[in-house]
């Protein structure tokens, strides 16, 4: 086994890891400023370990966790499998489209029955808002949400801000723009709770059919043209546009809304000299961002998301496993 990679470099100070005092990791808006730097810190000590021969810990050896994706994922859910895996714990990826679910049962049911086999943590993505913490209530192991309907996806949020501060060194201060479909993106909630709570002066970009009613009341400042709200921008960070979500015409074509809202290399110069772009993906390229922008490693942070993904997905299984052997965990 490998040592556990130790020594946060750069950045400023970072609180050390603490046992985390939360049985679940359901929200980003149930964490304080404290918890999130916690958690940030470990993952920053995870991270180097990437890039050794030997990637395996033992932390979670013994451990079971599963996999519930009720929504398709690349990313996400193959982070979780290697950041389970690194980390020693035997991983099960359930696939709804085989599992009985596909037959008609419902989440509870599951939940039920995937409780009985006694798993430790248990990963879930669903379309609906809430299912995390339903699913919370019917088990008794720790559960993860890796994105519920339109409300939060706290785990992407966490590894973007890894990322932004693994690239500019702190979060405190900076203008970042999160820009495009804010009506359907759990991102853009999960972010503007984090980096707000860090400090970030951050704004939300998009067409008014995009844009949810009460956003102004998030503590983000909102705005509809595409090239005041990244202006002077440290950050532009686009969302994917989730036709899946939509049900009606949201806007008239995907040509229309790259012309407004797309971000490419025109646009971006309005944003601060050497500001960074970041996508949680998958991309539409051509809709939300132009290939020239996504593709330029030197303004694109969209590897490094990846990458930070995996080592935040260790830090939060971790600190749970921890949390669920403290008696006074909720
Ligand atoms: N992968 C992210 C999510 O699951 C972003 C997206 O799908 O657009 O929310």
């Amino acid at each position: 086994m490998a040592e556990r990679p130790s020594g946060v470099k750069k950045n400023e100070a970072r609180t050390s890891p603490v046992r985390f005092r939360h049985k679940h990791l359901l929200a980003i808006s149930d964490l304080d400023r404290f918890e999130i730097e916690s958690l940030l810190a470990r993952a920053e000590a995870f991270a180097p370990l990437a890039e050794q021969k030997i990637k395996k810990l033992d932390t979670l050896r013994g451990r079971t966790l599963i996999n519930l994706f009720f929504e398709n994922s690349t990313r996400t859910q193959s982070s979780f499998e290697l950041a389970g895996k690194r980390m020693g714990a035997d991983v099960v990826n359930m696939s709804v489209k085989s599992s009985s679910v596909a037959k008609g049962e419902t989440l509870i049911d599951t939940a039920t029955t995937l409780n009985a086999m006694r798993p430790d943590l248990l990963v879930i993505r669903h379309g609906a808002s809430g299912a995390a913490e339903l699913l919370s209530q019917k088990v008794d192991c720790a559960v993860i949400n890796a994105g519920d309907g339109k409300h939060e996806h706290p785990t992407q949020a966490l590894l973007d801000a890894l990322t932004i501060r693994d690239r500019l060194g702190a979060i405190e201060g900076l203008v970042i723009a999160i820009c495009g479909d804010i009506l359907h993106s759990r991102v853009a909630r999960s972010n503007v709770a984090l980096l707000t709570m860090l400090g970030a002066r951050v704004r939300l970009v998009g067409p008014p059919t995009l844009m949810p009613a009460g956003a102004d009341r998030w503590g983000a400042k909102v705005f509809h043209d595409m090239r005041q709200g990244i202006k002077d921008a440290d950050v532009v960070m686009m969302l994917r546009v989730q036709r899946e979500r939509m049900d009606g015409g949201f806007f008239p074509s995907a040509r229309e809304f790259f012309w407004f809202y797309g971000l490419d290399e025109d646009k971006l110069k309005f944003a601060k000299p050497g500001a960074v772009v970041m996508h949680p993906g998958p991309m539409n390229r051509g809709v939300e961002i132009d290939s020239g922008v996504a593709d330029n490693p030197n303004i694109s942070l969209i590897e490094t998301q990846v990458r930070m993904g995996v080592a935040v997905r260790m830090a939060v299984l971790e600190a749970l496993a921890e949390s669920g052997s403290n008696a006074g965990a909720r």
